[in-house]
This record gives C-alpha cells, structure tokens and sequence, in this order.
C-alpha cells in the first residue's frame, strides 16, 4: 500500500515527509485492520514533520484523525468488525494499570501509546489499532467532516472544559483553525459570548459567521473582560496578551501539545487575582465519546479543506502558512 512517512524532520518547505509503499500490516490480538476513507491533517502532524515534536520510530506515519472501515478483525476485538465505520484517534493506547489509569487520568498515563507517533497512522491507505480504542463515527457527518472531530474535535473539547468557562461566560479563543472552529461552537451552543483573535482574516470571517460575538487580530485589546480563554496558537508569545485578557478567577487553557517559549510574565498584569494558566495534556476516552455524542447532538458544522492522499506534503504547507480553511482532510 502507499503511505506517507515522516523520513528526516525539518522545515515543510524541505520536504520532510515522503510517499513510500510498504506492507498493509495485519490486525493482532484485539486490533482491527481499517481500510482508511478519509484522514484529517493535525497541526500535531506537522509538529512531528517539523521536529519541534522529537520522533518515537524512525518512519513513521502520521495521522491520527482516521475515518475508514473495518477491513478485518483479530481475534479478541469485540466491539467493531468487518464492515463498520470507526474512527482512529490520537490516544492508541495505555497500560491501564498505573496509578493515572486507575484514577481515570488516562491521559496522563506514563506508557501510552499514540497513533501517528509511536505507532503507523492514517497518512496511508490502511491502518492497524486497538479494536478498545476505536470511536464509532456518529451518523449525519460524511467521511471528511468527520476526520476532524477526532482528535481537533476531542482536544478541543477537552480544552474547553479544562478552561472553566462558567455558565453564560465570556470567551477568548487565541488561533481559529480545524480545532477551534468545533470549540467555539460547543461553548456558543451553551450560550457563552466568544471572541476570536487570530492574524488569519479568513479565520476571523469564520468565527463570525459560526456566531463568534466578535473576531480580531491576535494582540488586539479583548472587547470585554474573559471568563475563561483557550489558546490553540502554538505561539508562547501570545500568553501573556492572553492572561491579561481574563477577568479576576479567569483560566486560560493551552490546548496544544506543542508551544514556542512564554516570555516572562508579569505577576500583577497577568496572574494575580487568582487567574490561571493550565495546559491539556490528550484526552480520555470518555472524552471522546462524549465529544462525539455532543457533536451529534450540536450537529457541528465541520468545514473542510479537501485534499487527496499524495497532497499531503502541500496540505501541511498550506497548514503551517494559514491557508486552510477550517481543517484540511486527505481522501484516501
Ligand atoms: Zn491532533
Ligand atoms: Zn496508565
């Protein structure tokens, strides 16, 4: 089969990734094999591209927001077989033992495993994972929207309720890419007030048109004190214009799993009345199942930059420039 492999990281203008062909694999105890539809481009792909995201295999294949169906099934996968549409996200899997896992901070688990990153992902047209870490894919989102609720989706999601927005709050939302765009709709559905703020026009034009109370450029003053703010711009630089757009008690989210340097902040402009600043670290999978319930629910507008599988190179391009509207998706 054909699949992308991240060969020698570097800048995307180098060329980092590479279309190989290698074998399809085949599902071991409690895996599935999944013939891949569609699979979403994360900004955490070109992290791993890039190399601000150290590799954990030598060519690996990324991609962790994998819409396909169950081609076959090994022997112990109980929940999914052949046939099935099912997601494939970031979490691939963790010990289930430790004292994380116990207490149900699987995300936190020291020996987990993540898809596109430890082990193959969906840049490809097949992929192997964990039958127990599989989603069903919620009915009324076609292969490509949905791609992007599983990891830009969950994350956010997650982000959203680690940042605290009370009910009826205001919120800031620094960077509006595939992620945000979903964030920003949950916490509109629950009648928060949002405001955007982000350097791409085109990303501000959709804030606004998904019901963003207002949209700015990213150092811009906030319109009103915020409640609760989320950082998805992996940009350090943008924290302390973030903190001090909280109101007193405010908590400020970074949703991202990488993020360049925060430069020195300033205790009383930026912390004091007892502001925070806490990061999101993946997501459980009763987060994700959560998530996706809610997306149905919602029924959240995903918009897509469509892209076909041997594209990937220049949808990580156009990716790191802001060129994509909402989230770019590989049809496999
Ligand atoms: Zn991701
Ligand atoms: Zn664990």
């Amino acid at each position: 089969m054909r699949a992308w492999v991240v060969h020698e990281s570097g800048p995307v203008a180098t060329g980092p990734l590479r279309l190989v062909e290698r074998p399809a694999g085949e599902p071991g105890y409690g895996e599935l094999l999944i013939r891949v539809l569609t699979c979403g481009v994360c900004r955490t792909d070109l992290h791993l591209a890039e190399g601000d995201l150290a590799p954990r295999a030598p060519d690996i294949t990324p991609g962790h927001e994998v819409v396909g169906e169950v081609a076959a099934a090994g022997p112990g996968a109980v929940r999914f077989g052949a046939g099935d549409r099912v997601g494939v996200a970031w979490l691939a899997g963790t010990d289930g033992s430790c004292r994380y896992c116990r207490r149900g901070a699987e995300n936190l688990c020291p020996r987990s495993v993540f898809t596109g990153w430890d082990i193959h992902g969906g840049y490809a047209e097949y992929v192997v994972a964990a039958d127990a870490y599989v989603h069903a894919v919620p009915a009324g989102f076609s292969d490509a929207e949905a791609a992007p609720l599983l990891c830009a989706g969950i994350i956010g999601y997650r982000a959203l309720l680690r940042a605290e927005l009370p009910p009826g709050g205001t919120l800031g939302i620094w960077g509006f890419g595939g992620s945000a765009h979903l964030t920003a709709q949950i916490a509109i559905a629950q009648g928060a007030a949002v405001h955007v703020f982000t350097r791409a026009a085109a990303a501000r034009e959709l804030a606004l048109e998904l019901g963003a109370q207002s949209a700015q450029d990213s150092f811009d003053p906030t319109p009103e004190p915020l409640d609760a703010a989320i950082m998805f711009a992996p940009a350090g630089e943008l924290v302390p214009a973030a903190l001090s757009a909280l109101d007193r008690g405010g908590t400020l989210a970074i949703a991202g799993i990488h993020l360049s340097d925060i430069p020195a902040l300033n205790y009383a402009a930026q912390l004091f009345q007892e502001r925070t600043l806490r990061s999101v670290t993946a997501n459980t999978r009763g987060d994700a199942e959560e998530f996706l319930r809610l997306a149905q629910r919602l029924r959240l507008r995903v918009t897509v930059t469509p892209y076909r599988l041997e594209q990937a190179d220049q949808a990580l391009a156009d990716l790191a420039a802001d060129r994509v509207a909402g989230a770019a998706v590989l049809s496999v």
